[in-house]
């Protein structure tokens, strides 16, 4: 049993506080390699052969930095308000952001299909199951990019090394790794906020001589089969899996099937509760009556941003977090603690009863707030553990010692292997630009690495003084969500009703006012609340710029819009409702050109 009385909630405090302290760095996320220089190999595109193609130079109304699901929604949406002079460009072989590069065995949604998946109503499209597999969600967004046509405006395996303002021209100009110079009106960054992955600075990485590759490039030349087929190639082969994050949890079951050996390397467990997949009941799917979706997405942000609708439609683990305590995220009484101590005592209960092993069992207990990591939903990861060719190394919260030519050191003993797989997941809470991998020049040249070093400046997160006719789709002082994909799909409706509106009006250029985007950042520290403050003292993840005790100026700035999911749904919708595009000053062709 859990060593903690049930209900004594300052002991239990006292040991959230103490697990996070053996997990705290002092190098926060510099402690992680980019996959550049020395890790270039680790980006390699593994899914696609390299194309030869001739540059372009063309001119179009508006492109599209990014072909995921923020892409691919805002060129839909764009479509659908007749603007279809549109390029996407990115640096993947295909539609699908996150779901070209994430097919590593056992990869799926692990929010509902239903409404994680977007346009279902448009395209009339049910998922097979409840959490639907990465290739049916990558099969998805090909669907939706044929049935916008969009693939015909698509460069592919183009990555953007600039995006710079013209002044003379009024227009965007991008210039990609392939010669390419493209002229644009406007301009969408939808780059993705899990796009950028990441390596652990575990001391001799470059020193291994066996395999290793990224989750999000996974290797199937090595490994043999395909997502959703067996890796016949791994049966003699011993591998390390590092990490044990929302990625891990469902790679394990998958990997532990095919290979000889695998062991799991942890640093901080996740809590791993029921998921409960099912295909999807074709007598529900056929009664299902327009509107179904937006009804369904909406209710599930609502469930988990804390409201409390008539109705839970998704009926899932992540609403039963919610509608048990819907202040889950913030915990700003002893009674929502008390709810939160006792899920975790679930979820803790719940390893003890499916691991056979007492030590492995004690080593994988979560002990911080429930929301403190993503929590994971599965229904093989812990039994996983009770398998005789899984170990898991416990590294107590201290990561993975060194690695060596051979294999991986924790507690002085190396563990020999074939391969690693480094499941360490992604950059979210470094700087927006790092994460772009590409500069914005705005007026005069301006990089917005340096308009920003003390922090951002925008008006909703999307639009930035100085960088006219921009839009940008991040959680800098925007929206955030669980769903985040329902964020995209309310962001590329507000940006195509934005550019058809501009381009109606003839609008030539247009930025916010820097009151506008003062007037912003005092809304979101209205928002901040109990939210910032409950990720503050969590154990340290990306969620928290790991564990950074030290909110300097700029990251204060920075932060998201934490006044819930909805209510800046709300304020998006009431902006466009208004129809004056408060806070931006615009000048039609006329104006720009007499200045
Ligand atoms: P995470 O960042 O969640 O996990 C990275 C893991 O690597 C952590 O367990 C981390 O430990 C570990 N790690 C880092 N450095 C070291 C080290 N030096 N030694 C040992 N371990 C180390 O990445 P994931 O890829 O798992 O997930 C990222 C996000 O992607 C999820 O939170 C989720 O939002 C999304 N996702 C979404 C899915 C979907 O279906 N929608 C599916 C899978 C992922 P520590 O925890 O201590 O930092």
């Amino acid at each position: 049993m859990s060593d903690v009385t049930p209900g004594t909630i300052e002991a239990v405090q006292a040991r959230y506080a103490a697990e996070r302290d053996k997990r705290l760095r002092t190098d926060g996320n510099a402690q992680y390699r980019e996959l550049d220089g020395l890790y270039a190999a680790f980006d390699r595109d593994p899914y696609c052969e390299p194309i030869d193609r001739p540059s372009r130079d063309e001119e179009v109304d508006v492109v599209i930095v990014g072909a995921g699901f923020g892409g691919l929604l805002t060129a839909a949406r764009l479509k659908e308000q007749g603007i279809t002079n549109v390029r996407l460009i990115d640096k993947a072989g295909d539609f699908g952001g996150t779901w070209y590069w994430n097919r590593y065995p056992g990869a799926a949604c692990d929010i509902e299909s239903y409404v994680y998946m977007p346009l279902l109503e448009e395209t009339g499209y049910i998922p097979t199951e409840k959490y639907a597999k990465a290739a049916e969600i990558f099969e998805h967004c090909q669907r939706i990019a044929r049935q916008y046509d969009l693939y015909d405006k698509a460069l592919f395996q183009t990555e953007v090394d600039d995006l710079s303002w013209s002044e003379d021209a009024r227009r965007w100009v991008v210039a990609t790794d392939r010669g390419d110079r493209i002229r644009a009106r406007f301009a969408v960054v939808a780059g993705g906020i899990l796009h950028k992955a990441k390596l652990p600075g575990i001391p001799g990485i470059e020193n291994f001589k066996g395999h290793s590759f990224h989750t999000s490039r996974w290797d199937y030349a090595y490994t043999g089969g395909a997502p959703g087929a067996h890796m016949d190639k791994l049966a003699d082969k011993r591998v390390a899996l590092i990490g044990t994050g929302a990625t891990s949890v469902q790679i394990l079951p998958r990997l532990a099937e095919d290979a000889q050996h695998v062991f799991v390397f942890q640093r901080t467990p996740s809590s791993v509760g029921v998921r409960g997949n099912r295909p999807t009941d074709t007598d529900w799917a056929s009664s299902l009556k327009p509107g179904w979706h937006r009804e369904r997405v909406e209710n599930f942000t609502r469930m988990v941003s804390g409201d409390r609708p008539d109705q839970d439609l998704v009926q899932d683990g992540w609403t039963e977090i919610f509608g048990r305590n819907p202040d889950a995220m913030a915990l700003s009484t002893p009674e929502q603690q008390q709810i939160d101590f006792e899920d975790m005592e679930a979820m803790r209960r719940r390893i003890e009863e499916i691991v056979n092993d007492p030590k492995t069992a004690e080593a994988l207990k979560p002990w911080y707030n429930r929301m403190c990591k993503r929590p994971c939903f599965h229904d093989e990861y812990l039994q996983a553990f009770n398998r005789d060719n899984v170990t898991l190394i416990d590294t107590a919260g201290q990561g993975v010692e060194r690695i060596t030519e051979k294999g991986l050191v924790v507690d002085g003993v190396e563990y020999e292997v074939d391969c690693i797989v480094y499941a360490s997941g992604f950059e979210v809470s470094t700087s927006y630009q790092r994460r772009l991998g590409f500069e914005i020049h705005g007026r005069g040249g301006r990089g917005l690495a340096d308009a920003w070093q003390d922090g951002a400046a925008t008006l909703h997160g999307m639009h930035a003084r100085g960088y006219p006719n921009l839009v940008m789709y991040s959680m800098t002082q925007g929206g955030i969500a669980i769903n985040f994909v329902h964020v995209l799909d309310e962001l590329s409706q507000h940006t195509a009703w934005y550019f058809a509106h501009c381009l109606k009006a003839g609008i030539e250029e247009i930025e916010p006012s820097e009151q506008a985007q003062e007037q912003w950042l005092q809304t979101l520290f209205a928002n901040m609340g109990a939210q910032a403050m409950f990720f503050a003292q969590c154990t340290p993840s990306y969620l928290n710029a790991e564990g950074s005790r030290e909110a300097t100026p700029a990251m204060l700035r920075s932060i998201p819009f934490f006044g819930g999911t909805m209510n800046y749904f709300d304020i998006l919708r009431a902006w466009r409702a208004k129809g004056d595009l408060e806070g931006l000053e615009a000048r039609s062709g006329a104006e720009a050109a007499a200045e």
